[in-house]
């Protein structure tokens, strides 16, 4: 049924790079067929999960939406597919992305533009929205996405759909491919809470291969779901109601707040000072790592090679060039520039001080309640060709999600009403550090 409905659906939204249909359905008659031996079998059984071409999965296309990687096809699993694949899911094809998970709409893709499902003339966010587009588009129940400034969140909430960033060190990043390291994180898309419950129970977790995971047991998410959380403190923060943000945007989040206050929950102001400097810290943050994970690209090791005939230098910034697209080679001058000798003090080591306080802000909020409310983004869906001159512009996409990924936290973005054209809005709820129990319960009470 579900590859049916990509059929059906898939040349319109765009949603997949890759789709192997026979590997599909021998993974399903396999599934069936231990089902009727009365094997056992996992938590997934036979769900089909789509998968972000950022991670690995063995024998199938890795293109990361990049020319660089077009080739590229992993001996290995990443250990959240690994995971998957030991509760029985099926791996259903690989979603496209902005080029290297830099983009907040996904047009950054050296391969196809995603649209999305809502109005096929809007972007479905980014960059993990090919992701979002097939679970909005039920072309799939779940996907995985990444989340390294609100990849996850934002196009959750752009396409109506249940996100999840997790905190930083609860899910493993072995066999994602790297854009900024102390920020990237792997995460669920869903339609519903109960089932992005249900997906983090099976790819969070220690991993030995990934030395920043982090060795902490993982709760049953799904069996304490139903339990409202009373007493409920939500903070609200004026930071994250500031100017550019969309007034049916921010009704649509007052309301939610007002249903959260019939539900007995107690809603405090709580402040978040530093949020103004969110932005510029990702920024520096950011391609200062992204420069450095990419520097492997030069066509002699990893990725493209230029057809012309160059001596060494010339090969790596031939192939640099034709096989990265404009955003990732202007996220690798700005990264390289903020790293460089006289200016790492001024930029990079400035922004590690200021993320520190950025941290140090969120610690105080979580001491006088158990979840910050807010936007996920400050807009819903734009038109394509909207944003992709104007690179701040697209950045201040992700204003209300980006502080989530410096501080290491956990966050969500659950559907919370439309725009009166329709379009879907979303509420995010971020907790404190392995507080995703909390979080989720949290946001279950709203469904
Ligand atoms: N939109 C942000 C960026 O372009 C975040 C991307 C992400 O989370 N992968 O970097």
């Amino acid at each position: 049924a579900f590859l049916d409905a990509v059929a059906a659906r898939d040349g319109r939204i765009q949603a997949f790079l890759h789709l192997d249909r026979d590997g599909i359905l021998a993974a399903a008659r396999n599934v069936d067929a231990r089902r009727q031996r009365g094997e056992p079998l996992g938590k997934l059984a036979g769900v089909p999960i789509a998968i972000k071409d950022v991670l690995c999965v063995q024998g199938q296309p890795a293109t990361c939406g990049s020319k660089m990687l077009q080739h590229f096809v992993p001996p290995y699993d990443a250990t959240v597919v690994a995971r998957l694949k030991q509760a029985d899911a099926i791996l259903f094809g690989k979603t496209n992305m902005d080029e290297f998970a830099m983009g907040s709409s996904t047009e950054n893709s050296a391969y196809q533009t995603t649209k999305n499902p809502w109005d096929l003339e809007r972007i479905p966010g980014g960059s993990s929205g090919g992701s979002a587009a097939c679970v909005a588009a039920c072309e799939v129940p779940a996907s995985l996405g990444t989340d390294t400034g609100g990849s996850i969140r934002q196009p959750a909430s752009l396409c109506g759909i249940v996100g999840i960033k997790p905190t930083y060190g609860r899910v493993s990043r072995y066999g994602l491919i790297a854009f900024a390291s102390s920020l990237d994180q792997v995460g669920p898309f869903t339609h519903d809470v109960t089932d992005a419950a249900l997906l983090m129970e099976v790819i969070s977790g220690h991993d030995s291969h990934d030395s920043t995971s982090v060795d902490q047991p993982v709760p049953e998410y799904t069996k304490t779901l139903n339990d409202p959380i009373r007493p409920l403190t939500i903070g609200v923060a004026k930071e994250y109601f500031s100017e550019g943000l969309d007034p049916e945007v921010e009704t649509a989040v007052r309301l939610a707040l007002k249903e959260y206050e019939k539900l007995g929950a107690k809603i405090v102001e709580v402040s978040l000072p530093h949020s103004p400097y969110a932005v510029a810290v990702y920024y520096l943050v950011a391609t200062a790592e992204a420069s450095s994970n990419l520097a492997r690209y030069e066509g002699m090791h990893y990725g493209y090679r230029t057809a012309e005939k160059a001596d060494l230098i010339g090969t790596y910034s031939r192939s640099r060039g034709e096989g990265f697209g404009k955003e990732v080679q202007r996220r690798i001058m700005l990264g390289t520039y903020a790293l460089s000798s006289g200016y790492k003090d001024a930029y990079y080591l400035k922004a590690l001080k200021v993320r520190r306080l950025i941290k140090n802000d969120f610690d105080t909020a979580f001491a006088q309640c158990d979840v910050v409310l807010g936007p996920t983004a400050p807009t819903a869906a734009f038109k394509m060709g909207e944003k992709t001159d104007n690179p701040l512009a697209m950045y201040l996409s992700d204003i209300y999600t980006i502080s989530c990924n410096l501080a290491g936290i956990a966050g969500i973005s659950i559907p919370c009403g439309f725009t009166q054209s329709g379009l879907p809005i979303g509420l995010q709820i971020l907790a404190a550090p392995f507080e995703e129990e909390k979080m989720l319960r949290v946001a279950r009470m709203y469904e």
